[in-house]
C-alpha cells in the first residue's frame, strides 16, 4: 500500500527575501499510479519531490505517505538520483544486497528479491562488475534494482534520465516503463519535457512558477501495449 496525501503543502525557503517555492499544492497519489511533475525550471518541482522524500520538511500543510506524516527518508520511498551513487568500491551485487543487509534482513530472502531485481533490469550478467565497469544507463539500472530490493513501493525520480545520451535516455524509458508494468510500484518522477512525461506517466500534474502551483492534472490515455 502506498498512497501519498498532500493537501495545502506550502514551502518557502528563508532568505532576504524568502522565496515561496510551492504555494497550497494538493495531490492524491493513488498505489501503483505512475505520475510526473512537470513544468517550467524554478515552478518547485524539485522542492516537491524532496518532500515527499523527507530530505526537506513542510513550512506548512499535510504530507503523507500511506497515512503517517513524512518527516524523514525512509525504505518505502527509494529515491533514484541523477547519477546512480553507488558505491565505488563494491560489485553491482554488493552495491544491490547493501541495504537489506545492514538492516539485517533474512539473506536468503533479500538474495532472492536481488537476483529477481537484477534480472527485470537486465543485469544478471554483471553482477560482479563494479559500478566503473559500466555506463552510465546501467549505472543508473543498479540504482532502481537496489531500491527495489529494499522493497521500496515508492520511487521518487529527479531528472533520472537528464545526464544520459538520448538513445540510453529512451532505453531507460523503455526499461522503468516495463518496471512498472512488472511490479506497479508508484513513481513519481520530475522532468521538464513533456514528450517524456506523455510517454511514461499515467498522471501529470502541470507546474507553474513564482509561486509554485499545481496548474492542472491530466490523466494520460494509455497509448501503450
Ligand atoms: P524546479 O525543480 O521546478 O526547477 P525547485 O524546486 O528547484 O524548482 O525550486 C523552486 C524555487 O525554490 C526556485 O525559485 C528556487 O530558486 C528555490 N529554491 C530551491 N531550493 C532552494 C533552497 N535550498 N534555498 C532557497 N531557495 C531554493
Ligand atoms: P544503457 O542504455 O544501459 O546505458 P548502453 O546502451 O549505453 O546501455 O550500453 C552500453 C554497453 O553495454 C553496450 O555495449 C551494450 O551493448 C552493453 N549492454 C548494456 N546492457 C547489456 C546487457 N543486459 N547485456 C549485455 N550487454 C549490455
Amino acid at each position: 500500500m502506498s498512497n501519498i496525501t498532500v493537501q495545502d503543502l506550502c514551502k518557502t525557503y528563508p532568505g532576504q527575501p524568502p522565496v515561496k517555492a510551492l504555494d497550497h499544492i494538493d495531490l492524491d497519489v493513488p498505489p501503483g499510479e505512475f505520475v510526473a511533475l512537470l513544468g517550467p525550471s524554478g515552478c518547485g518541482k524539485s522542492t516537491l519531490l524532496n518532500l515527499i522524500a523527507g530530505f526537506e520538511l513542510p513550512s506548512s500543510g499535510v504530507l503523507q505517505v500511506n497515512q503517517q506524516a513524512v518527516h524523514a527518508p525512509g525504505p518505502e520511498r527509494g529515491v533514484v538520483f541523477q547519477e546512480a551513487a553507488l558505491f565505488p568500491w563494491l560489485t553491482v551485487w554488493e552495491n544491490v544486497i547493501f541495504g537489506p543487509q545492514m538492516q539485517g534482513l533474512p539473506k536468503a530472502e533479500y538474495e532472492e528479491r536481488a537476483n529477481e531485481m537484477l534480472s527485470i533490469v537486465g543485469l544478471h550478467d554483471f553482477k560482479n562488475h563494479l559500478p566503473v565497469q559500466l555506463s552510465g544507463g546501467m549505472r543508473q539500472r543498479v540504482g532502481i534494482a537496489r531500491i527495489l530490493t529494499l522493497g521500496s513501493r515508492v520511487l521518487l525520480m529527479d531528472e533520472p534520465f537528464g545526464a544520459l545520451d538520448a538513445q540510453t535516455r529512451l532505453t531507460m524509458q523503455e526499461l522503468l516503463l516495463s518496471v512498472w508494468q512488472k511490479l506497479k510500484p508508484t513513481i513519481i518522477f520530475v522532468t521538464h519535457d513533456i514528450d517524456e512525461a506523455i510517454f511514461l506517466a499515467s498522471t501529470i500534474y502541470v507546474m507553474s512558477a513564482r509561486p509554485g502551483r499545481i496548474q492542472s492534472k491530466i490523466n494520460v490515455p494509455l497509448a501503450r501495449p
